[in-house]
């Protein structure tokens, strides 16, 4: 059987710092690129590393030269916590974990009461126990395991997250992610707010162009999308050329200067559509974002989808290759003439 090696499985983007980088540097990036270590390297070749761990114990050692009683846990806790109901699906916590880049997720019973807590090493071996039944069964008779061979594959593949196209999350995870995301914002007024994306005359793009190309610009646009984004904003492919972008702790003002950017960046690529009135290829986007002041307007995520979506349309009619944003309403209201960003 051919074997795994790790080239395949390994992340290409390491975190790194030389040997000379102050300590209070190192936990500065830990921190913002949420990443569990850094890997110490001089002249491209790895030296050392510094993990949590040892972060951890050159805390307790400063803390104690300073006799420092003053701090208290609530000082620097991360507030409140991301947890999980303890009958969630396995797919549920490994997008959480995944999406929000967290390794540990406390787990609550019904009346939100601590019952566990679940470490991102016990979702790697749950996958993994997958993966090794899926392995006992090819070598046993396959014939009299095909069934249960066709069981497993559906697990494996119910556990996916990513669209194999594009490499950004698929539309199962992105609504698990926004469930968990709005139900945060309405419980602990935290705001965030999503950019739907929409490929400016792609129908034509394909029919000029062809399919595979038609693709690989689809594949462009994710990329572009990507890296203009935060590590802790989130992109899903919504269904077809439409993309979703979830920018958590964000409000309108600041979704539709990013979304702004994004869209007048693309169109700056002059990537050629022939077929396009700008003669490049160009995207729009709407957005939406719950009002939180408005208790009990939106009930759920797809309040704020619809939101997004009616921008959306607003920005096609208005001549494409720009981002709208209408006033928020409930959705049983009439859809307002807002001005578009
Ligand atoms: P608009 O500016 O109003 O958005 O027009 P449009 O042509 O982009 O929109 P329309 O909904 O008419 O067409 C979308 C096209 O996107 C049709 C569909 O074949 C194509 N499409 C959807 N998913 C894929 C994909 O994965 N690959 C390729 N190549 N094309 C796709
Ligand atoms: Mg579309
Ligand atoms: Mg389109």
């Amino acid at each position: 059987m051919k074997q795994v090696i790790v080239d395949s499985l390994m992340s290409r983007t390491v975190p790194t710092v030389t040997p000379d980088t102050y300590l209070m540097d190192v936990a500065h990036r830990m921190r913002e690129e949420k990443v569990s270590c850094m890997v110490v390297v001089e002249a491209c070749e790895p030296v050392g590393i510094v993990t949590e761990r040892d972060m951890v114990s050159v805390l307790g050692e400063v803390l104690e030269e300073q006799r420092s009683r003053v701090a208290r846990v609530k000082e620097f806790m991360s507030s409140p916590p991301i947890t999980i109901m303890h009958d969630t699906p396995l797919f549920d916590a490994l997008v959480l974990t995944q999406g929000q880049k967290i390794r540990h997720l406390p787990v609550v019973n019904e009346k939100n009461e601590l019952s566990g807590i679940l470490t991102y090493t016990d979702l790697a071996h749950a996958y993994e126990h997958i993966i090794e039944q899926q392995r006992e069964i090819i070598s046993h008779e396959i014939n009299i395991e095909n069934q249960r061979l066709r069981e497993v594959n559906e697990q494996l593949q119910a556990l996916s997250m990513e669209d194999a196209l594009l490499s950004v999350g698929n539309r199962r995870a992105m609504e698990v992610d926004l469930a968990y995301t709005h139900n945060a914002a309405t419980r602990y007024k935290r705001e965030y707010s999503l950019v739907l994306f929409d490929v400016d005359c792609f129908k034509s793009y394909n029919d000029y162009y062809g399919h595979q190309a038609g693709d690989d610009v689809l594949k462009l646009v994710a990329e572009h999308i990507r890296c203009s984004i935060r590590k802790a904003d989130r992109l899903y492919r919504y269904g077809g050329e439409e993309l979703l972008l979830l920018l958590p702790e964000t409000g309108v003002t600041g979704a539709k200067i990013l979304a702004g950017r994004i869209v007048k960046e693309l169109a700056e690529r002059n990537i050629p559509h022939a077929k396009s009135q700008f003669n490049v290829l160009t995207m729009s986007g709407g957005i939406g974002s719950p009002d939180l002041e408005k208790e009990g307007t939106f009930e759920d995520w797809h309040h704020i989808i619809a939101q997004a979506d009616r921008g959306l349309y607003f920005a096609k009619n208005n001549g494409r290759n720009q981002v709208c944003c209408i006033a928020n309403v409930s959705s049983t209201e009439p859809q307002p003439a807002s001005a578009p960003v």
